[in-house]
């Protein structure tokens, strides 16, 4: 069966490839311990590990690791079913949830609080 040895094949490099990428990873990650990680900002151009520091900012996003952080700022309070805006005196009764804006980027979040 030609067909079947074919395919035998096609998985035995298949593994192969998984293996060596493997070894390739594991001694990166080695190398990484050892003499410490190759920090370009807040990732490492050898096992791709981030970090929260030195990031690369574009807005609110970093341009590297794609890490989101935002200004947020107290935006308005809306009625979770109604979704219409109440003031803040009724706060206590109602469910709620507070939107928050972000300053720089006019990202929205909703929470519970
Ligand atoms: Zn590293
Ligand atoms: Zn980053
Ligand atoms: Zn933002």
């Amino acid at each position: 069966m030609p067909d079947m040895m074919i395919w035998i094949i096609i998985a035995g490099v298949l593994g192969i490839i998984y293996i060596i990428l493997n070894v390739v990873r594991r001694s990166k990650e080695k190398k990484c311990r050892e003499f410490g990680h190759d920090w370009d900002g807040c990732k490492c151009e050898r096992c791709g590990q981030t970090r929260d520091e030195a990031h690369d900012w574009d807005g609110c996003t970093c341009r590297k690791c794609g890490l989101e952080q935002h200004d947020w700022e107290y935006h308005s309070c809306y009625l979770k079913s109604g979704g219409s805006m109440i003031a803040d005196n009724r706060l206590d009764f109602d469910p709620y949830y507070y939107v928050y804006k972000c300053s720089r980027c006019d990202k929205r979040e909703n929470r519970d609080e």
